[in-house]
């Protein structure tokens, strides 16, 4: 961390804020140069707010040199993580799946819509049985038999389920049912109770992107499972929240090849989310892999216009089909290119 002084800044001034650093446990490095004096601290900088020493009068600016983000950094871990489901099924370092499945398990058509998003090469199941809805009249999920409902699916299938969790009393369910993957919501992605919680676990996390959230928040979230002990952790780009209105959010692609240059977790896209629109999902489920996208999760539903939430989102079975057959394309491109390049 460096701290830009002003010009004027007087020897006591800074002395001032040289012993503060001090006192903190970390050493600091002064240069005056022409137009600046510059501060450099070395140490254990988490120990800094750097709001704080901003605001002091003296010092212009504030910078970071180093990430906060230690665990989730590809600095300190440059192999890609790769997390393992079992019978075969992995995502990332070149592992590459397709999560499917209804917005919310709503009974019996759960298996049917699991036979044909597996039928068309999806090879992990999805469904929320417990809901964050923006209403609280709205369909909340149904809950505990909404999970049974997946293990039966994952029974006759054999498809790694993924479920979101919402609150920290219920991840010992999750836990002991043997739950694939703890979805974290993009309006929990900074519960940082809830977010320790499943980094006591040792079950894979799919961890969203906040709705307002930067690319920085989504690796210090990160950052709160790892530090429990949790490194099963894959980083999901759902849309954002702008000024734009024709998307339900706003596909930050930028995010895939960022975040795999920040960090080693693998990267989801969540094509679904991102637009809020059934004709939106394709197109830019094909370019979520174009940019490199680890997996891919897809809200599919057998009578869209009758699901119990996010139905106009939802692909129907056929137009799955479709897709796949798409990602497929675009997938065989790309290990093409790899197989040149290498
Ligand atoms: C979901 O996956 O159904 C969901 C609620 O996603 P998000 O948290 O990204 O809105
Ligand atoms: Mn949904």
């Amino acid at each position: 961390m460096i701290a830009i002084l002003r010009k004027d800044a007087s020897e006591e001034a800074v002395g001032h804020i040289v012993s503060w650093i001090e006192k903190k446990g970390l050493t600091a490095h002064v240069s005056r140069g022409e137009n600046e004096t510059i501060i450099g601290l070395v140490g254990d900088t988490t120990k800094i707010d750097p709001f704080l020493l901003e605001s002091i009068d003296v010092v212009q600016r504030v910078q970071r040199v180093s990430d906060p983000f230690k665990k989730a950094n590809r600095k300190f871990h440059p192999a890609d993580t790769v997390v393992d489901f079992g019978c075969g099924i992995k995502i990332g370092g070149g592992n590459f799946q397709v999560i499917a499945g209804p917005c919310s398990v709503e009974g019996e058509n759960l298996l049917h819509i699991a036979r044909r998003v597996k039928a068309a090469g999806a090879t992990m199941l999805r469904g929320g049985a417990y809901k964050p809805r923006t209403s609280p009249y709205a369909y909340q999920g149904m809950g505990e038999r909404g999970l049974d409902l997946l293990l039966e699916a994952k029974a006759e299938l054999g498809m790694p389920i993924v479920t979101e969790v919402m609150d920290v009393r219920d991840v010992p369910i999750f836990v002991d049912k043997g739950i694939d993957v703890m979805q974290i919501g993009a309006r929990n992605a900074q519960n940082f109770n809830l977010l320790k919680e499943v980094g006591k676990t040792n079950t894979p996390v799919l961890l969203k992107r906040g709705i307002a959230g930067t690319i920085d928040e989504l690796l210090m979230a990160a950052e709160y499972i790892m530090s429990e002990g949790n490194d099963h952790v894959m980083l999901c780009e759902r849309g954002i929240r702008t000024f734009e209105t024709r998307t339900r959010n706003t596909f930050d692609l930028n995010a895939v090849p960022v975040l795999h240059n920040l960090s080693h977790l693998p990267v989801v896209a969540d094509p679904s989310h991102a637009t809020g629109y059934t004709r939106y999902v394709e197109p830019m489920a094909l370019a979520a892999c174009a940019a490199g996208a680890d997996a891919l999760e897809i809200e599919v539903h057998d009578d869209p216009a009758n699901a119990w939430s996010d139905g106009a989102q939802a692909l129907t079975p056929d137009q799955f089909d479709r897709a796949m057959d798409r990602i497929r394309a675009i997938r065989a491109v790309i290990a093409e290119q790899r197989t040149e390049e290498a």
